[in-house]
Formats: structure tokens, C-alpha cells, sequence
């Protein structure tokens, strides 16, 4: 679904050269839940945007659903963008004067979908995410949970293949995040793939593989399943023996 080999940023200001990543490689299979970690300013935002096609990237390649993005006019960018991302962020990016029906009708409208057609997908969305009978309510009548329902429920209304979110329970107390987390889950199991920056450790456990980047590079991979995490602390009690 989502492939980076040997990719590559740098931020050139004035006399400074920033490489917001290097030698960065991931491979996200279709249908996995990947978290994405690490400290601040280690890059998470910048892989983000480029594998969101927001951002160009310096060197390397990217193949998005098999598609090769490297060296990819705009226009060709932002339909593929369109058509096979979906976004949600840690401030929901609702739009107060419209009403639940209208913010998840924005997306819709720019990618020229039939009335009829936007219709049934925002209705669909919305039900998705447990807001059905809400559609005529206003952002701020809705708590930071249910806000971020209507963000998510405005990403699948466009039926991404990918899911790109960034830090999207960081505006959430504990209970809404856990929430917002099982809803992604239930995406995730409808078939989404998903990729999601956190800086909650419990999410990031409780996903089915954890990225973590330091420096601008993919610092370690680890797989989440139980055997797995038996195995590694068995071969960690083996080096501390030795
Ligand atoms: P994170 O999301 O992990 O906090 P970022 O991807 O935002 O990290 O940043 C990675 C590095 O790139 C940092 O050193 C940051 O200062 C730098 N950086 C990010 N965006 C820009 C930019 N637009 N111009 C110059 N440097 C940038």
C-alpha cells in the first residue's frame, strides 16, 4: 500500500540545511494498522505530509498502492491524493458554520460527485462513526469525541485506501481517545489501512505494529503480537545472561 525506499528530505533555509529524513524506508502492507512515534522534531509530521502527497520529498522513491509518486507533477499529485487518501487531525479541522451533513460534504464537492451520490456517502460516513441522527447539529454542539467522529466520517466518505492521521486523539481525554481509537479499529477491520502519528504510548501498544522514528530514520520495528513480544523478551534475558 504505502512503500518508501531509501527516501529522503532536506529543508534548505538561507544557510541551513535541515535533513528532515534520510535513508528512510517503511513498507505498510494493505489492510495494516500502523502507529507511527518518536520524538519531537524527529520527522513524523514531514513523513506524514510527503506520504499524504502534501509534501515533495529530495531523494529516494515512493510507491503509494503501487503507483510511483517520485517526480509527480501537482495535478497528478492532488488526484491521487483525492482519490486514495484519506486525512484526520489532532483539531478535528471542522468548519463551525456548517452542519455535520455540510463538513463532510466539503471533500465531496471539490472531487465532483453527483448530489445524489454525496448524499448517500455522507449519510453512509455518518453512520460509520455512530452520528446518523446528528446531521443536522453544528460542530460545537458536539463534544471533542463526537467532533472527531465527523472528521473521521468525512475521510471514509471519499473511501480512501489509505487513512492518514495525525495525532488525531491529542485534543482527547483519556476515555474519548480510547473511543476514537476502537473506531479506527472497526475501519480498520472493514478493510482501511491505516497509519496514525501518537504520542500515546498505550495506542501506539495496542496497534498492530508500532514505527518508531528517531533522527529522521525508521529506528526499530516491532510487531505487536503476542508471540512476538515473548520472543524478544526472551532473546533480551538471553544477552543479559551472556
Ligand atoms: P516531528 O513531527 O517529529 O516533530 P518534523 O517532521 O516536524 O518532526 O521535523 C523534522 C525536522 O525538520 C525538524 O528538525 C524540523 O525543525 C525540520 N523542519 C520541519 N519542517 C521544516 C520547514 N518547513 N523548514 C525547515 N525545517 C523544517
Amino acid at each position: 500500500m504505502l512503500h518508501m525506499k531509501n527516501l529522503s528530505k532536506v529543508y534548505r533555509t538561507h544557510m541551513i540545511e535541515t535533513h528532515a529524513l534520510r535513508g528512510f524506508e517503511i513498507h505498510v502492507k494493505q489492510g495494516e494498522f500502523v502507529t507511527v512515534t518518536g520524538p519531537s522534531g524527529s520527522g513524523k509530521t514531514t513523513f506524514l505530509n510527503i506520504a499524504g502527497l502534501l509534501e515533495d520529498f529530495t531523494g529516494g522513491e515512493y510507491f503509494l498502492d503501487g503507483v510511483n509518486v517520485t517526480g509527480m507533477n501537482d495535478n497528478a499529485r492532488t488526484r491521487l491524493r483525492n482519490e486514495k487518501l484519506g486525512f484526520i487531525f489532532q483539531g478535528f479541522n471542522l468548519i463551525p458554520d456548517l452542519n455535520l451533513f455540510d463538513n463532510v460534504d466539503v471533500p465531496l464537492r471539490y472531487r465532483g460527485f453527483a448530489a445524489k451520490e454525496r448524499k448517500e456517502r455522507i449519510e453512509d460516513a455518518l453512520a460509520q462513526v455512530g452520528l446518523a441522527s446528528r446531521m443536522k447539529h453544528y460542530p460545537a454542539e458536539l463534544s471533542g469525541g463526537q467532533q472527531q467522529r465527523v472528521a473521521i466520517a468525512r475521510a471514509l466518505a471519499g473511501s480512501p485506501r489509505l487513512l492518514l492521521a495525525d495525532e488525531p486523539t491529542g485534543n482527547l481525554d483519556t476515555q474519548m481517545a480510547r473511543s476514537v481509537m476502537e473506531l479506527l479499529e472497526e475501519i480498520n477491520a472493514r478493510g482501511t489501512t491505516i497509519l496514525m502519528v501518537t504520542h500515546d504510548p498505550e495506542l501506539a501498544l495496542r496497534s498492530q505494529r508500532n514505527v518508531h522514528i528517531m533522527d529522521g530514520q525508521v529506528s526499530d520495528l516491532v510487531r505487536k503480537t503476542p508471540s512476538l513480544v515473548v520472543e524478544h523478551q526472551h532473546v533480551e534475558t538471553n544477552l543479559h545472561i551472556a
